[in-house]
């Protein structure tokens, strides 16, 4: 048997006044993922247990199969494995977003969505100008970057229990009342504060505002946590896999499940992305792999813009251009699991992710269907089964005791 999971990220959602208070999934066309749910099994999973917060670190840790409770320690340690960076046992790696201040504000977590290259010259500049800290930072995409901390006064244990805040639940809120807390946090404030005379003089910045582009004041630290300890698909299940994403976390969780991380140009975590790329690199992947794992983010994005039209385009897309051809290939093959799921609610209403159960369709070999006739949340309420741990879904799906 192989197994196929293919993952709308914040695809769930709430009923919506403006939709007849129908939610985006049952007003959206998606014939495949309905046929899914009659010809298989749905139902309703909690990625996010309820003692955790609704992101999606948390969500695909879930939707791998791994108990985020056991496994969670941080989003940076699961990018910094999507980059390679091995983390010792005294040392805690911290996302650092390259963002702009002003006025005593959080004005742009993102920089002004600066480039890539502008990014690398910053950083290489932090790296110099605070070679006295036992940090090493990281260049990554545009405004994400990573901020290796060593312990030493301080310890590994303290330096991930400080209390940092995402500039995304910020934005332009007074950041002072938000800078790191706790014991050691005096070390990452230094490093924040450092990193601002650094950048403020810096010909990078000098030359986006003369181009009337946010400049990148300072370094903002967070998201921070010691190596996961993650067992691989090897060990665990002794099956093989690949991971298709483009979010940095999410290939990270690849990463330590020992998957082929496949890297699809074109892919853009968003309406534009190249879904087509995607689903011959995963249906190419299946030749090889017992495990492919296809994460789309559009539908996430498009509920944090609040756009019920967008939304409910990236999930027809969703269900046309990656769920269609892929069902229809595990048709022909017959020997494929396919499943269908998000990683947490995205509500266009309040524009941010929530807690709480969310649909799946699994199909397939073996898989008894149990009587729903469309994908959405009403439907798999009312007639589905209930995953409340959803970390055991795709245990289930491979057909796998789940231990713990
Ligand atoms: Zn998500």
């Amino acid at each position: 048997m192989r197994y196929l999971v293919l993952l709308g990220d914040g695809m769930a959602d709430f009923p919506l006044a403006e939709l007849d208070g129908r939610t985006p999934l049952e007003a959206a066309f998606t014939p495949a993922m309905d046929e899914m749910a009659k010809r298989g099994m749905s139902g309703l999973f909690c990625p996010i247990p309820a003692n955790l917060p609704p992101g999606s670190d948390i969500g695909n840790l879930s939707m791998f199969g791994y108990n985020p409770n056991e496994t969670f320690t941080g989003r940076a340690p699961l990018e910094a494995a999507n980059q390679g960076i091995s983390l010792a046992d005294d040392q805690v790696a911290f996302r650092c977003n390259l963002v702009s201040l002003g006025d005593g504000l959080m004005r742009d977590l993102s920089s002004g969505h600066i480039t890539t290259e502008e990014a690398a010259v910053l950083i290489a500049a932090l790296n110099e100008a605070l070679s006295k800290y036992p940090v090493k930072f990281h260049p990554g995409v545009s405004y994400r970057h990573l901020a290796i901390v060593t312990a030493g006064a301080i310890s590994a244990e303290d330096l991930a229990r400080i209390d940092c805040t995402p500039p995304h639940n910020i934005p332009d809120k007074p950041y002072a009342d938000y800078l790191p807390q706790g014991a050691g946090s005096d070390l990452i404030n230094a490093l924040i504060r450092q990193s601002q005379p650094v950048l403020e003089k810096h010909p990078v910045n000098a030359a986006r505002i003369a181009n009337g582009k946010a400049p990148a004041t300072s370094a903002w630290l967070w998201g921070q946590g010691r190596a996961p300890s993650l067992a691989t698909y090897r060990d665990r299940f002794g099956i093989s896999g690949a991971v298709i994403s483009a979010v940095d976390l999410v290939n990270g969780i690849g990463v330590c499940a020992g998957f082929e991380v496949i890297r699809v140009p074109g892919a853009t975590g968003y309406l534009d992305t190249n879904y087509e790329g995607k689903v011959s690199a995963a249906l190419d992947a299946l030749n090889r792999h017992d495990f492919v794992f296809v994460h789309v983010e559009a539908p996430d994005e498009t509920s944090h813009q609040g756009r019920t039209d967008l939304k409910i385009q990236a999930i027809n897309d969703f269900d046309r251009r990656i769920v269609a051809p892929c069902l229809e290939y595990a048709h022909r093959a017959g020997d494929v699991r396919v499943l269908v799921a998000p990683d947490h609610i995205t509500a266009i209403s309040t524009r941010t992710h929530a807690g709480g159960p969310v649909p799946f369709a699994l199909c397939g070999p073996g898989i008894t269907p149990n009587g729903c006739r469309a994908y959405n949340e009403r439907e798999a309420a009312a007639k589905g089964v209930l995953f409340p741990d959803g970390y055991r879904l795709v245990p289930f799906m491979l057909g796998q005791p789940v231990s713990n």
